[in-house]
Formats: C-alpha cells, sequence, structure tokens
C-alpha cells in the first residue's frame, strides 16, 4: 500500500466517541491561511452516546446551499438528550462547513464537491481531507447513515427520501425500510447520473444502510420541508432501535427513477418556463419547459419534450438555463 493511504487524517475530533453522554465539539482541520498562520477550519460535531447499540450517523451540508438537513441537526444537536439514547448518534449538520459558511454547493476554498471527493486523501484539499476523515474514522463506526440533501440554489425537488437499488438485495431492503419510516411526502429509488466518489457509495460499499433526501431547493428551506426533516431523522432513529418509541408513520408515494430517460438536460441557453409544476403528470412526448431565446425578441422557443411518462420530480430553479444544465427529472 502506498504512504497515501496509511496517512494519518490531519483531522483531529475534539470529542470522544467512546465516551457516554453528550458532547458538542469539532472536528478540527489544520488550515493555514492568509488571516490566520496556524488556523484550522472547525466543523461542529456532536456525539451522544449511551450503553450499547448502534451506530446513526446524521449528516447534512454536504453541500453547503442545502438547508434542511442543517436545520433538522442543528436542532437535534440541541434537544436530543443521551438518555433518549440507546447506542450511539454522532451529527454533523454541516459536513462541507467551508462551504456551508459561504452558502455555495461547493468549497470557497478548494472548490470541491464533497459528494464527488470520495475517498478522499489525508494529503489532499480541504474538501479531500474532510472527505477521508468520513471514509477511514466515521464511516467505519455507523450502522445506519443519513445524508440530507435538497435542491440547492439551482434545483429544486418533490421532497422525498431515497435508497439506492444496491446488487446486495438485503442491504438494498433494509435501506428502503428506513427510507420508508422516514416518512417523507415522497420515497424514491434512486438513480445516479454519476455515482463515482459519492459519500452515498463509500457508504455503500462498506455494508452500510445509507440513505438519503431531497427537500426541496431553490437555495432555502420551508416551513413544511424542515418540518419533513425533523420528523424524518427522529423517524429513522426510533426506527434504527437507538430513540425508543413508535414510528410517527407518514403517508408516502413511492417514486422510481428507472433510467437515463428521466434527466431531461438543456442544450440551449434561455429563460425557461415549465410547462407543468412539481408533482405534475407528464406523459411520455409532451412538453415539460421551454427555453425562451434572449438574445432578441422574435425567436422560437425551444421545446423540452418528456423521453416517459410520469411525475416531474425535481426541476431547474433559477428563471436563466444554459447548455448541460439538469433541466428536469421525472420518476414514475
Ligand atoms: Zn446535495
Amino acid at each position: 500500500m502506498s504512504d497515501t493511504i496509511m496517512r494519518p487524517s490531519p483531522i483531529s475530533a475534539t470529542v470522544d466517541f467512546e465516551a457516554d453522554g453528550v458532547q458538542h465539539g469539532f472536528l478540527r482541520l489544520p488550515y493555514s491561511r492568509d488571516d490566520s498562520a496556524w488556523g484550522s477550519v472547525m466543523i461542529p460535531v456532536t456525539v451522544m452516546k449511551n450503553g450499547r447499540g448502534p451506530t446513526a450517523l446524521l449528516t447534512g451540508g454536504n453541500h453547503g446551499d442545502e438547508y434542511e438537513g442543517p436545520i433538522a441537526l442543528f436542532d437535534l444537536a440541541r434537544t436530543l438528550r443521551a438518555e433518549e439514547v440507546k447506542g450511539r448518534v454522532i451529527i454533523v449538520p454541516a459536513m462541507n462547513y467551508p462551504a456551508f459558511l459561504s452558502q455555495t454547493r461547493t468549497s470557497p476554498i478548494d472548490k470541491g464537491n464533497m459528494n464527488r471527493s470520495f475517498p478522499g486523501r489525508p494529503d489532499g484539499t480541504v474538501t479531500q481531507k474532510i472527505a477521508d476523515y468520513f471514509q477511514r474514522i466515521l464511516l467505519p463506526l455507523a450502522d445506519i447513515v443519513l445524508d440530507f440533501h435538497s435542491g440547492g440554489r439551482t434545483l429544486d425537488f418533490l421532497p422525498f427520501c431515497a435508497a439506492h437499488i444496491l446488487p446486495d438485495k438485503k442491504q438494498e431492503a433494509k435501506g428502503f425500510e428506513f427510507v420508508q419510516a422516514f416518512g417523507a411526502p415522497y420515497s424514491m429509488k434512486m438513480l445516479e447520473i454519476d455515482a463515482v466518489g459519492m459519500y452515498d457509495t463509500a457508504a455503500e460499499e462498506m455494508g452500510k444502510i445509507f440513505i438519503t433526501t431531497e427537500l426541496g431547493g431553490g437555495g432555502t428551506a420551508t416551513a413544511k420541508s424542515a418540518a419533513i426533516a425533523k420528523r424524518g431523522v427522529m423517524n429513522v432513529l426510533t426506527h434504527a432501535g437507538i430513540v425508543e418509541g413508535v414510528v410517527d408513520e407518514q403517508p408516502t408515494q413511492w417514486l422510481d427513477m428507472p433510467d437515463g430517460d428521466c434527466f431531461l438536460f438543456a442544450e440551449d441557453a434561455g429563460l425557461v418556463e415549465f410547462a407543468v409544476d412539481l408533482g405534475g403528470a407528464v406523459r411520455k412526448g409532451e412538453v415539460v419547459a421551454r427555453i425562451h431565446p434572449v438574445g432578441r425578441t422574435g425567436g422560437l422557443p425551444v421545446e423540452l419534450c418528456s423521453k416517459m411518462t410520469g411525475i416531474l420530480a425535481a426541476r431547474h430553479f433559477p428563471g436563466l438555463i444554459k447548455p448541460g444544465d439538469c433541466a428536469a427529472v421525472l420518476a414514475v
């Protein structure tokens, strides 16, 4: 093995993951820079442990402009008590903390997209170092991993909890049980466009139960989406047997992303007008959105038509769109 793989993480935790009780602390990552020669990135972390039991690793802010996860997890870290826990809960409300502070998807330091940085590197960029810490220190501690996402500034989603189709059908079934327990209005059997380097993939390859969410978007959270996140995380802890009680069961509609036809990408730049809103039904061949050219008046819009029959599960959020942007995602 190369020494890169054996090198210890530069991150040190100010909490002891093996100690009983509640600890609020930091994952401290040395980061020498102009405004702080011997400075560090201080990523908030809470660990709650009470005796034996499974470990849940709960993360938000994997992308810095998605807010339901951080809202639910800062809240949970403040309110959950060690006596209510059987096992361990590790909470990192803002995984890519520099990105979270700058309200951007990727890190302002190295432009690192946390969810494309796994397995990371102990001698890499700031984002790669954080990924490496999760890969080698935190993920191995976990039995169940919940990673909150939303659409961020450029996408908007129907609120759903999701797990992936996996080669190990037992692992897959457990994931879908947790998705059902989470109780978002929609539950998704999720297909990834680009699974390489994802936190999801890293956790799943270790055999962990991994669930994720897309709870809204547009670079903010609503009262409704924040409430879904807060209820969902408690339901996951309850279903895992870490918190005592019964799951607050919610009606959920299961959705499937059967193949690549569910994605519609823009090939033109312009002003985007959706013909259907999130949750609306679309038949194969129907117009999902029109892209109006904006260089001059009098031009014809380009129509983006659905390649399948389903409902609109996600859409481009800003008013203008450019070639290569994901315009819409359909689900059945
Ligand atoms: Zn995200």
